[in-house]
C-alpha cells in the first residue's frame, strides 16, 4: 500500500533549501517522530517520494520550516532486514490511525497518456468491431474523421486541442498572434521602441494571455485533484521542470513556458493538427441556430479582401477576455452573455528586499535574488470591508466588498497588456529565477453591477465598459505613449502628490506621478486606502515611500459569463459551439483554463461519438 503523510515540518537549519526535493536526513527524522519509529537512519530513503514541499516563514513560529507531503511506500519498507520489517508491520495498523495520513488518491498520467490509453482502448474495442473511429485513418462513422476549430492557443485551446487531437479528431488552432518565437519580437519592439502591435502582444499570440507571465501554477481548485495533476504531468511531458508537483506554490516564469509552448505546438503537429497563426476569427457562420463554421482574416492584413469562410463539426470557443470584438461579435447573433462580478484596482510595487525583510526578518539574507536557501519572499492579503450602518463609504449602494492582493509576483516586472493604444491597462510578470529587485501584486476591490450601473455601464458588455472607462482614464493621466500614472503609497493614503518624483519602477515604458485618487469612483478607492491601511497591520511596512502604486489592474478575470450546458459544456444559445476558458467565465488563471480546456475538449469529443467515459 501507499500512505500520504502530510503536514511533517523539518526546521530550516536541518534542511537543505528550496530546491532539493528528494528525501533528506532531516526529513527521514520528522518522518520517523510520525512514525514513531525510532531509529530515522535505518529508514530506507526509497520507501518515501516527497509530493509536496513548501516553506513556511510566519512569525508565529519559533523557527521557519520546510513542510512536506510524503507518500510511503509500505512495501518498500520490506528491503529492511525482518527484525526492522517485524517492528514495521507491528506499527502499521497504528500508522492508520494516525490523524495526518490520509489514504492516496487514484493518481493520473499526463493528458498525452491518458488519451493514448484511451484509443489503446479504442483500437482494442475496434478489433472486436465496435469502434467506429480507427487510428490512423480518416474513417469517421463510415466517411470521415470529424473537423474542429479551436479558436485560440490560450492554456484552455491548447488542452482542449491536445485531448481532441489524441482522440482522433482533425483539429484546426485558430489563433490571431503570432506563434512564440515571432511574438517575443513583438513584445521586444513594445518594450524597446513602444510598438503595440494591436494582434501580437502581452495578451494575444501562442500561450495566450499566460505566456509572458508569472506562470503561476497555483490555483483554487484543488491542486491534487486528479485533473489539475494531469494538466501538471502534461506540463512536465513538454519540458517544465519535475519540481512543479512537489512544490507548494509551483512557478514556471516566462524563459520556461516558450520552449515548453514550442515542444506542445511540435506535438500537436505531429499529430496532425493544423495551426493558423496571425488569423482572426470574424464571425461565426451559423445556420439554422448551429454554429458550422467561422469566417477568418488575416490580421496583419487590413484589406477586407482576405476573409475566408470554414467549415466545422464543432467550434470552440476559448478567445480569453481581452478579445473584447469577439463579445461584441456574439452579441450581434443575439447571444446569451451575462455580466459577472470581477475586481478592480492598481498594481503596487515594492523593492524585493523590503518584502523579504517583512516576511522574513533576519532570515531575509538567506534569499540571494533566488539562489539561496529559501525562496524569495511572497504575500497574499485579503481583507472583507463592511461599513457600519447606513455607512456606505466602501460601496455605490448597500453591498459590501473584498479588497485582495492578486497575481503577486516576487522577483518580477511590471508590463503593459493593453491590446489599444489608447488604454492602459498593467499586470505582472517574472523569469523562473525571479531575480529582479522588485515585488508586485495587484491590489483590487471587488466590483459588481451596482458599480457599472453608477458609471451608466448598463447591458450585457456594461463589466466591460467599466474596464475600459478607467484603461482610459489611465492613459490619459499618464500622458500617453503607454506612460503610466504612478503614485507612492504614502501619498495615496493622505490623498495628496508630495513628490513629483518618484521611486524607480521596473515598469520599462515609463512612469509619471499622478494623483491616483482621481480614477476611481470614491467608494473604490476609500475601500483600497482602507485596506492598505490594514494589509499594513499584518504585513509592517507594507505602506512605505518606497512602495509605487501603478494604475490601472483591470482584467483581473473575466467582465462576463457565456452560458453553457454544463455536461456537454455547448452554449445555450448556439448549437455547435463550447465557449471555455477565462474568457467565457470558466476559469481564473493558467491552471484552470487548462483544466477546463481539458474537459471541454473530452465533452465535444463526446458529443462527436469519439468518447464515451464520463466528463
Ligand atoms: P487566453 O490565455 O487569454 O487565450 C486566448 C487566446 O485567444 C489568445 O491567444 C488570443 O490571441 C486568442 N484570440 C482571441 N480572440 C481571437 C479571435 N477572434 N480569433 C483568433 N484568436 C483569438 N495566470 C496564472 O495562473 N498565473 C500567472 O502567473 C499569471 N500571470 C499573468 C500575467 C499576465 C501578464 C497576464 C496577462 C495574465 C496572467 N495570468 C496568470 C492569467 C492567465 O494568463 C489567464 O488566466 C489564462 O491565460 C487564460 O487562458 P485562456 O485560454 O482562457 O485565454
Amino acid at each position: 500500500g501507499i500512505w500520504r503523510l502530510s503536514k511533517l515540518g523539518v526546521p530550516l537549519h536541518l534542511d537543505p533549501g528550496k530546491d532539493f526535493l528528494d528525501v533528506s536526513e532531516g526529513l527521514l527524522q520528522e518522518i520517523a517522530k510520525v512514525l514513531k519509529f525510532p531509529v530515522a537512519s535505518m529508514l530506507p530513503p526509497e520507501a518515501f517520494l516527497v509530493v509536496r514541499k513548501s516553506f513556511d516563514a510566519r512569525k508565529v513560529l519559533k523557527e521557519p520550516k520546510f513542510v512536506y507531503t510524503v507518500e510511503m511506500d509500505v512495501h518498500k519498507l520490506l528491503t529492511l532486514e525482518p527484525r526492522t520489517w517485524d517492528f514495521i508491520s507491528r506499527l502499521e495498523p497504528k500508522v492508520g490511525l494516525i490523524e495526518h495520513i490520509e489514504h492516496m488518491r487514484g493518481s493520473s498520467g499526463d493528458l498525452v497518456s491518458i488519451t493514448r490509453d484511451y484509443k489503446i482502448n479504442k483500437s482494442a474495442e475496434s478489433i472486436k468491431g465496435e469502434s467506429i473511429y480507427k487510428e490512423g485513418s480518416d474513417d469517421f462513422p463510415g466517411s470521415r474523421r470529424p473537423k474542429v476549430a479551436v479558436v485560440g492557443s490560450g492554456p484552455s485551446g491548447l488542452f482542449a486541442c491536445l485531448v481532441l487531437a489524441e482522440l482522433g479528431v482533425d483539429v484546426t488552432i485558430i489563433e490571431r498572434g503570432q506563434a512564440v518565437e515571432q511574438r517575443g519580437r513583438d513584445i521586444g519592439a513594445l518594450m524597446v521602441r513602444r510598438i503595440l502591435q494591436l494582434e501580437s502582444n502581452f495578451c494575444f499570440g501562442e500561450g495566450g494571455a499566460g505566456t509572458w507571465s508569472d506562470g503561476k501554477l497555483v490555483t483554487r481548485i484543488g491542486r491534487n485533484s486528479g485533473s489539475v495533476l494531469a494538466v501538471m504531468k502534461t506540463l512536465v511531458h513538454f519540458g517544465a521542470p519535475e519540481s512543479i508537483l512537489v512544490d507548494g506554490k509551483p512557478h514556471l516564469g516566462t524563459d520556461r513556458l516558450i520552449p515548453l509552448l514550442r515542444n506542445f505546438r511540435q506535438h500537436l503537429e505531429s499529430l496532425g493538427v493544423t495551426i493558423r497563426f496571425g488569423t482572426k476569427v470574424d464571425d461565426l457562420v451559423v445556420e439554422d441556430a448551429n454554429v458550422v463554421g467561422v469566417e477568418v482574416s488575416d490580421s496583419r492584413e487590413k484589406s477586407e479582401h482576405n476573409s475566408q469562410k470554414l467549415r466545422y463539426d464543432a467550434v470552440v470557443l476559448a478567445v480569453g477576455h481581452s478579445a473584447r470584438d469577439a463579445y461584441q461579435m456574439l452579441l450581434s447573433h443575439n447571444m446569451d452573455l451575462v455580466p459577472k462580478d470581477f475586481a478592480v484596482g492598481l498594481r503596487i510595487e515594492h523593492p524585493q528586499e523590503l518584502i523579504n525583510s517583512i516576511q522574513y526578518s533576519s532570515l531575509a539574507a538567506e534569499v540571494h535574488k533566488g539562489r539561496g536557501k529559501v525562496p524569495v519572499a511572497d504575500y497574499k492579503v485579503v481583507k472583507y470591508l463592511q461599513g457600519e450602518d447606513g455607512d456606505t463609504s466602501f460601496d455605490s449602494g448597500a453591498t459590501s466588498r473584498s479588497c485582495y492582493s492578486f497575481c503577486m509576483c516576487p522577483g518580477g516586472q511590471v508590463v503593459l497588456t493593453s491590446t489599444n493604444p489608447s488604454e492602459i491597462c498593467i499586470n505582472g510578470m517574472s523569469f523562473s529565477r525571479r531575480a529582479s529587485r522588485w515585488a508586485n501584486a495587484a491590489l483590487v476591490a471587488t466590483v459588481s453591477s451596482k458599480d457599472f450601473g453608477a458609471l451608466n455601464c448598463d447591458g450585457p458588455l456594461a463589466g466591460v465598459e467599466f474596464q475600459r472607462e478607467f484603461e482610459r482614464r489611465a492613459a490619459m493621466m499618464g500622458g500617453g505613449n503607454f506612460v503610466v500614472p504612478v503614485q507612492t503609497v504614502t501619498d495615496f493614503m493622505e490623498n495628496k502628490l508630495s513628490v513629483t518624483s518618484v521611486p524607480p519602477s521596473s515598469y520599462r515604458l515609463g512612469v509619471k506621478a499622478a494623483n491616483l485618487h482621481e480614477l476611481f469612483p470614491l467608494h473604490i478607492t476609500k475601500a483600497l486606502q482602507h485596506s492598505i491601511s490594514m494589509f499594513d497591520e499584518e504585513l509592517p511596512g507594507f505602506i512605505s515611500k518606497d512602495a509605487l502604486l501603478h494604475g490601472v489592474e483591470t482584467r483581473t478575470s473575466s467582465p462576463i459569463q457565456i452560458p453553457r450546458n454544463s455536461d456537454t459544456y455547448e452554449s445555450t444559445s448556439l448549437r455547435g459551439l463550447y465557449p471555455i476558458g477565462e474568457g467565457a467565465g470558466y476559469a481564473g488563471g493558467i491552471v484552470s483554463a487548462a483544466v477546463d480546456g481539458m474537459y471541454a475538449g473530452f465533452a465535444v469529443a463526446k458529443s462527436l461519438g469519439l468518447y464515451s467515459g464520463d466528463i
